[in-house]
């Protein structure tokens, strides 16, 4: 849904006729801020796409951080490429153009992801407009300054998501300090079914986290390094000095387990800062927001300076970003009460003695207020009632209630109110003054309060960037600490991560079942990949045997390497990988006219015509839904294909055609593999062990028995 809020723009006290009414906000599923609608450790992230024929663009950001960021796709996977991009990023919103292209963009977008479309007139995505918008939001002259490029595909994008911002949250977007202009390349990218197929959110049958990679992985303390930590997961790197600079992070994190405890004890103490930077920026922050953000920033000289502790490069810059926000903690501390209300327009607010006119204004009120309730011993001793009381309710307001047995006793002064069974209830006109100036002075002292808050956060807004800057360092440093702790709490070792094209894991865990076999011990496997002699690993074997196992594991280890983590093995070495395929198991999608084979084969294609020398697929039983022959037709043409001299790409390839184990020693590099079992007086025994050699019986009747 979208929804409007309105609200009335005038006081309707004052209001002359009709109050003025405005729409003040479109709250849209990709444009939530509000922390009650927002799953903490998740970024919920709206996108803009563009495509120009020649080259397509996307700007997306996630209001709620002050996220924001651009990037650009070439060629012809260019839509193919962005929708990746979408289902990778999780994007909850898309915007598009109505143009022509728009609409077939649309259309797949619609297809093939789940995010909300929201279509948008072309002129949106006008150029000169965007141009404007964004120099006027980053008060630059050009927007070449901010690395952007006029008229490209990526700048047109951004233009509409501003316009399509500005329009829903009426004007104000100050969260959005920065851009970040993301290269392609730098990133391996994982295809739009990896993210799903390695189970690294969520898993396939249940859709729930726990069984899931981020499951096993993340131990972050804050929501900030929990959604960083995703990120990562989804960003895996290949530049190996970025991620050998996390791994020497982790390492010394590692090492020195006392400054890990820690730190991660500070922070655990730490609130969310980048929302809060952001809400700041909105203006959406309460007084208890502040003292969260007052409470957090009192833990970041010690974070700073153990983070300054360590020998690693990473972590040093991190505590160098670090900003402790002294300044703006004083301020808040000096003006917030210990506990204030979630609201900030009826008082409570403030500290005393931060404000002159305030205090002067509620010592009035309290003196009112002192001669109120003495009024009721005054009052007895005067008239000689003894059971005279005062009292108040909301109708009448401050009244004296005397019995009816006293009633020849009351003065002339007292005037009648209220005739209740046993007594009378009256007031004076003194006591009605007092308490005009006791309301009085409660609205104003409101009112007061209120002025005072809203100066206190118009000022906090200047350190908006300091804000976000130490919530970027503080995530960080979160993660790494996560990865450090999960190393050592897993037995997980640091790889060896290099340009080549090795890829050698020794003794290698899937680090999800790992955690499930209690019972029977998680057997480990070694592989080893390279794009000589063994670049195509053909696995044969029983079914249940640990075939897909053994190929998902050894994708989550390269992952998780790229990702800067340990990794469940006794030793690795990982060539990076540009890329990260899977083809894994059946699903089809009936409601848009494809079956299950149509969508078995559209990956297959999409991944023998995407996938480059620097990549690594994994293919579990290709060919499998058509008849046997046409199967191992396309099985065998596929591998011929990936192992051509030319191409050799590192390929793991799981299948019950045994026929194709004949291709060893005749297609470059292809090396069969098997899962041992023995047997044992007909009771087949899996043992979970990869070998050398084919296998020739895959003992479907026997699996089929046991169910
Ligand atoms: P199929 O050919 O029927 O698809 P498969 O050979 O791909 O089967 P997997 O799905 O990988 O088999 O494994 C089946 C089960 O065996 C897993 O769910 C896991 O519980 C167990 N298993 C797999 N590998 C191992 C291992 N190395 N150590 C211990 N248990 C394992």
């Amino acid at each position: 849904y979208k929804v409007a809020i309105c609200e009335q723009m005038e006081d309707p006290a004052l209001a002359k006729g009709i109050v003025k009414r405005s729409v003040v906000k479109i709250v849209t599923p990709g444009t939530l801020l509000d922390s009650s609608m927002l799953a903490a450790g998740s970024n919920n992230y709206l996108a803009s796409v563009f495509d120009g024929g020649e080259e397509a663009g996307m700007a997306y950001c996630d209001i709620s951080t002050g996220e924001l960021a651009v990037t650009e796709f070439n060629g012809e996977r260019r839509t193919d490429e962005l929708l990746d991009e979408l289902v990778r990023l999780n994007v909850k919103e898309t915007v598009v153009s109505d143009s022509e292209r728009g609409v077939s963009l649309r259309d797949r977008i619609k297809e093939l992801t789940d995010t909300y479309v929201t279509v948008l007139p072309e002129g949106y995505f006008a150029s000169d407009a965007a141009e404007r918008n964004i120099c006027r939001h980053f008060s630059v002259m050009t927007v070449q300054g901010l690395g952007l490029e006029s008229g490209s595909a990526e700048l047109r994008a951004l233009g509409a998501l501003f316009s399509y911002l500005l329009e829903t949250q009426k004007g104000s977007i100050d969260q959005l300090t920065s851009i970040r202009k993301e290269e392609r390349g730098g990133k391996c990218a994982l295809d739009r079914t990896a993210v799903r197929n390695l189970e690294l959110m969520e898993t396939i049958y249940d859709k729930k986290a726990e069984g899931s990679l981020i499951w096993v992985l993340d131990c972050t303390e804050t929501a900030m390094g929990s959604r960083l930590l995703k990120k990562w997961m989804r960003e895996p790197l290949t530049d190996t000095e970025r991620i050998n600079e996390r791994l020497d992070a982790v390492s010394s994190l590692t090492d020195d387990v006392l400054l890990r405890n820690d730190l991660r004890e500070e922070l655990k103490g730490v609130y969310d800062l980048e929302r809060l930077g952001s809400r700041i920026a909105q203006g959406g922050v309460n007084a208890r927001d502040m003292n969260a953000i007052m409470h957090s920033a009192a833990l970041l000289p010690d974070i700073k300076a153990a983070l300054s502790g360590t020998d690693s490069v990473l972590l040093a810059r991190d505590a160098e970003k670090i900003d402790t926000l002294q300044e703006m903690r004083d301020e808040i501390s000096r003006a917030i009460v210990d506990e204030p209300p979630v609201q900030i327009k009826e008082g409570g607010l403030i500290r005393d003695g931060y404000s002159e006119e305030l205090d002067k204004l509620k010592a009035d009120s309290a003196e009112s207020l002192d001669w109120i309730t003495g009024l009721e011993g005054r009052e007895r001793e005067k008239t000689g009632i003894k059971k005279l009381k005062l009292g108040y309710n909301k109708i009448f307001g401050y009244y004296l209630d005397v019995p009816k047995s006293s009633a020849d006793k009351v003065p002339a002064e007292y005037i009648r109110k209220q005739t209740l069974v046993n007594s009378e209830r009256y007031v004076t006109e003194e006591l009605k003054r007092m308490e005009s100036v006791v309301l009085n002075a409660e609205t104003n002292i409101n009112n007061l309060e209120y002025e005072i808050f809203t100066r206190l956060r118009e000022k906090l807004r200047k350190y908006v960037t300091a804000v976000q800057q130490t919530a970027a360092a503080v995530a960080e440093a979160d993660v790494l600490a996560c990865f450090a702790e999960k190393a050592d709490e897993n037995n997980y070792v640091r790889p060896d991560v290099d340009g080549g094209d090795i890829i050698d894991i020794r003794g290698g865990r899937h680090p999800v079942i790992e955690q499930n076999s209690d019972e029977t011990p998680f057997v480990s496997n070694d592989v080893h990949l390279d794009r000589d002699e063994s670049s195509f690993l053909l696995i044969t074997g029983p079914n249940m045997s640990g075939k897909s196992t053994y190929m998902r594991q050894t994708a989550l280890i390269v992952l998780m390497a790229q990702m800067g983590s340990f990794v469940p093995a006794d030793s690795a070495r990982i060539g990076v990988v540009d890329r990260i395929f899977t083809r894994i198991g059946a699903s089809d999608n009936l409601a848009k006219g494809q079956s299950t084979f149509y969508v078995e084969m559209s990956e297959l294609a999409y991944i023998l015509n995407t996938a480059t020398p620097k990549s690594l697929i994994i293919l579990d039983e290709i060919g499998r839904g058509t008849s046997t022959y046409d199967g191992l037709s396309i099985a065998w043409a596929a591998a011929d294909y990936l192992c051509a001299k030319e191409r050799q790409v590192r390929t793991l390839f799981a299948t019950h055609y045994h026929e194709l184990t004949d291709l060893e020693g005749k297609l470059n590099g292809l090396v069969n593999l098997n899962v041992a079992v023995s047997e044992d007086s007909g009771d087949v025994v899996f043992l979970h062990k990869i070998e050398r050699g084919g296998a020739s019986r895959s003992y479907g009747i026997h699996v089929a028995k046991i169910a």
